[in-house]
């Protein structure tokens, strides 16, 4: 069954129009962008290149709602009404929303219906629960005589929020910043990557059916080149919240100078899979193929650094090399698929490169490294076996189901070997020795570190990177820092 090219069994994809201020607008004379599907190279539809007159609509539609009372004096508990109805419309519509995700991005369903849209919506229930606990501290002056004043805190939304994501967790990465944004009382302008636009879009139709204000939320499309950019140069915009690469998350610092606008970047990675000699094999190893080869490898946290024990090398890569060959390789939309195609022609070819480079560079192809013979953007789950450091494949984030491997003989080595990397957004450890894992937790350069499990990002739990991984963190209560003003009220009581 290829339900695939059955046009008649896929969900309406949202038409290409941007939502602005609460209404769907054409954006007549736009340069248009082609969306496939990579699954079957076929075209999906299109999507307007909007631009920076476009953007600034959006921009002044933020800005009148931040200061409309209708959204800065609505009660916190009202905001959580809001998200709460808008999470319960997200599982109400999982279905369309999974096929919409698998179909765009190209990811399995079996991965879109039980963890993307899940976690969209415990995302949104999570943050529901934060505007009535967000609050400032009463607090007295050290240097003041004890009664003479009364200073206290307020936590306040920092206004208009551009946030821009990219197409590997299209609905899920525009929920981490949307629902922390709007429980502290921000409006935003978001843009979803070219390639996958259709779950925002989907999403925005939610939002408007949950009755969130107009211009609270407003969605432009186009790409990075000129409508992202257009977003981080408004200068009514008062905090950019970015994922994606780190080459342009350094772009975007240069232009966020200007007006010193508030930024948080959620970037690359090449994180280590360290496997410990004393770990059980049963779980290390389908863990480390996972950590590598869901969502083919377009995961930020993915494990592509792989460091096992000499004496377990050969076991453990033929056991990575066999799960990955487990994976039923297919179509987003093929039920049994566990491993999609990449996005894009583009990224197929860039990851293809990569591996060439880092054959050429002296890595051994342990298994993989080429392209599958089927129409798609499909590739062989790939292992690299490499003991230099140098290799390009070793060092450069390849956002694609690509492995390196490399051998350790002396545990004191292992620390300095996962920290070797610009990148620092995450670590998986096996062990089962209690005390070294959190020994060595403490010690690895990374935002998070998971010992004996893999993929578990948590809407509790702080997210993002160490070094060039990123500033800041979402999730958690941590994401407010990133969402709201901290100001200082001191009255004297004379
Ligand atoms: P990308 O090229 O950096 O694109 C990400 C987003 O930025 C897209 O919406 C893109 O628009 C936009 N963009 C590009 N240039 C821009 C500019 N000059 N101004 C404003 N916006 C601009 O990244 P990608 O290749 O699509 O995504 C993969 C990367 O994201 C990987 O490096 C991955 O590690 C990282 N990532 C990080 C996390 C995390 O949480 N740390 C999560 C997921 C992904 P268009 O694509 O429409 O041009
Ligand atoms: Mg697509």
């Amino acid at each position: 069954m290829n339900t695939l090219s059955d046009s008649a069994t896929r969900p309406r994809l949202p038409e290409g129009r941007n939502f602005i201020a609460g209404e769907w607008r054409d954006e007549s004379g736009a340069e248009r962008i082609t969306v496939t599907d990579p699954a079957s190279e076929t075209v999906l539809g299109d999507i307007p290149c909007s631009s920076a007159a476009t953007v600034d609509k959006a921009v002044r539609a933020a800005r009148k709602a931040f200061n409309d009372p209708a959204w800065s004096n609505l009660a916190p508990m009202e905001r959580e009404a809001l998200l709460h109805r808008l999470a319960a419309l997200v599982e109400q519509h999982a279905d369309d929303l999974a096929t919409i995700e698998s179909l765009d991005n190209g990811k399995p369903i079996a991965f879109s219906s039980t963890l993307d849209v899940p976690l969209s919506a415990q995302w949104l229930h999570y943050f529901a629960g934060w505007p009535s606990k967000l609050s400032g501290r009463s607090m007295h002056p050290a240097v003041q005589p004890t009664g003479s004043h009364h200073a206290y805190t307020l936590r306040q939304p920092v206004g208009v929020v551009g946030a821009i994501v990219p197409w590997n967790f299209p609905l899920v990465l525009a929920i981490w910043k949307l629902a922390p944004a709007l429980a502290a009382g921000n409006t935003v302008v978001i843009k979803p990557a070219e390639q996958t636009p259709y779950s925002l879009l989907k999403l925005a139709e939610l939002i408007e059916a949950a009755g969130f204000p107009p211009g609270v939320v407003n969605v432009v499309l186009g790409d990075g080149r000129t409508t992202g950019q257009a977003i981080v140069d408004h200068p009514g915009v008062d905090k950019i919240s970015f994922t994606g690469s780190t080459a342009v998350g350094k772009h975007l610092l240069t232009s966020a100078a200007n007006d010193l606008k508030r930024v948080t970047l959620e970037l690359g990675g090449k994180s280590p899979t360290v496997i410990l000699p004393d770990a059980d094999l049963e779980t290390a190893i389908p863990g480390a193929a996972q950590a590598v080869f869901v969502n083919s490898g377009q995961i930020c946290f993915a494990g592509t650094r792989l460091f096992a024990p000499r004496k377990h090398f050969d076991r453990i890569l033929e056991g990575v090399a066999e799960a990955a060959k487990s994976f039923p390789v297919g179509a987003g939309l093929d039920p049994n698929s566990m491993l999609g195609p990449v996005v894009s022609q583009q990224q197929m070819d860039s990851i293809l490169g990569k591996v060439e480079a880092g054959v050429k560079a002296g890595a051994s192809t342990f298994c993989g490294g080429g392209r599958l013979d089927r129409e798609g953007y499909f590739l062989e789950p790939t292992i690299l076996v490499t003991d230099d450091a140098q290799n390009p494949a070793y060092r450069e984030e390849i956002f694609g189901p690509v492995l390196t491997a490399t051998r350790y003989d002396e545990l004191d080595d292992i620390i300095a070997m996962a920290n070797d990397s610009e990148y620092g957004l995450s670590a998986n450890l096996y062990t089962s020795h209690f005390g070294l894992a959190h020994r060595l937790a403490a010690q690895l350069q990374a935002g998070t570190v998971w010992i004996n499990t893999q993929l578990s990002p948590d809407p509790h739990i702080p997210f993002g990177g160490f070094k060039q991984s990123g500033w800041g963190r979402e999730n958690g209560e941590d994401v407010f820092a990133h969402y709201t003003e901290t100001k200082s009220v001191i009255a004297s009581l004379a």
